[in-house]
């Protein structure tokens, strides 16, 4: 339910409404937009008096929201949400680009690759310590290694950085960490997600392999109902019947999220795709649709990678992107309000 308040609205009034709500179990969010200010009422509010809210003073509109998703619900915050990952915001018009190998592999690798990208004009750096094979006999990454690396290469170009978290053990890791990625595979996994609805920092939650839109904002609900608001949604392809491409990158998920959620879109044209030579024509369309950002693999030697080598950019066709994208960009997609 969401509770839209007049302009100036009485204090002592608002004091007693949020009371009587708290006192029934019901949680309010304010979020004082542009224009009003809305309550979003999380909880259960079927006992709630509509009329009884819509007879205040203090109150221009009340309404149900049918979707089950509340926090993560654009009714609930009409404004678009930037979130600030290590000083680079993403979102609310600030597009950003996330760039790096599949998984961290050594120093100097993580390094070159770090410094290529920045100089081409990505702004965040990814790059993989524990990570999710379809095969126990394939590299698992290098876990706490992987993410020293990372911390070094971010001390070398001031690029913050993203990582995929697989268990909630690891958590202690993810200090300097600056946005923690759940990746297609953990999209489900309620406890994880409940454990970073506790932290105050960014998460990137992907889109499961075979998740619908609705799942996945569910899942953005559990990290949001604990209080963590800085939540980026991933779209990085489904499964369907077509073989040809790793997974099929449903591209209507970009203006679908974000007329349901206020929350930032990414697009990650590598894992859908499954080949380097598809990532540079799925970003700019993911570009084109309106997408916050995007997540792209960059490897130094993809033919030597120890994961994705298929999949990654070379820092000369990654930089070749960023030019076309700089050219798009102007011309993408905007939502209206
Ligand atoms: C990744 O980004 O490294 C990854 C494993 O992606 P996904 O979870 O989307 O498969
Ligand atoms: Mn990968």
């Amino acid at each position: 339910m969401i509770v839209i308040l007049k302009q100036n609205p009485d204090k002592a009034q608002l004091d007693m409404l949020t009371k009587w709500l708290d006192d029934m179990g019901i949680s309010v969010h304010t979020t004082v937009g542009h224009l009003q200010t809305i309550l979003g009422l999380v909880g259960d509010t079927s006992k709630v008096d509509i009329d009884l809210i819509q007879a205040l003073d203090i109150v221009e509109d009340v309404k149900r929201v049918q979707e089950p998703f509340k926090n993560a619900n654009r009714k609930f915050h009409p404004d678009d949400t930037v979130v600030d990952v290590g000083g680079v915001k993403l979102g609310g018009g600030n597009f950003q680009v996330i760039a790096g190998p599949c998984s961290v592999e050594s120093e100097e690798q993580i390094c070159t690759v770090a410094k290529a990208v920045k100089a081409s004009g990505a702004t965040l750096l990814r790059g993989g310590a524990f990570k999710p094979r379809t095969s126990p006999y394939s590299f698992q990454g290098l876990r706490e290694d992987g993410i020293r690396l990372l911390v070094e290469a971010k001390r070398e170009t001031g690029l913050p950085i993203v990582t995929e978290i697989m268990d909630l053990s690891q958590l202690g890791l993810y200090d300097d960490v600056d946005m923690i990625q759940v990746g297609a595979r953990n999209m489900q996994n309620f406890e994880l997600l409940k454990e970073l609805g506790h932290l105050r920092k960014p998460i990137l939650l992907k889109r499961g392999l075979s998740s619908t839109l609705e799942e996945l904002l569910m899942s953005a609900e559990y990290i949001m109902a604990g209080g963590n608001e800085q939540v980026v949604l991933c779209e990085r392809g489904i499964r369907t019947f077509e073989t040809y491409t790793r997974n099929t990158l449903d591209i209507s998920a970009v203006p679908v999220l974000k007329d349901l959620s206020h929350l930032p879109v990414i697009v990650d044209p590598s894992h859908a795709t499954g080949k380097h030579s598809l990532v540079p024509p799925t970003a700019l369309a993911a570009v084109a649709a309106g997408a916050d950002g995007l997540i792209i693999e960059v490897h130094n030697d993809p033919a030597h990678a120890l994961c994705d080598g298929p999949q990654s950019l070379t820092p000369k066709n990654f930089d070749r992107l960023m030019r076309s994208i700089d050219a798009l960009r102007p011309y993408a997609y905007e939502r209206e309000a």
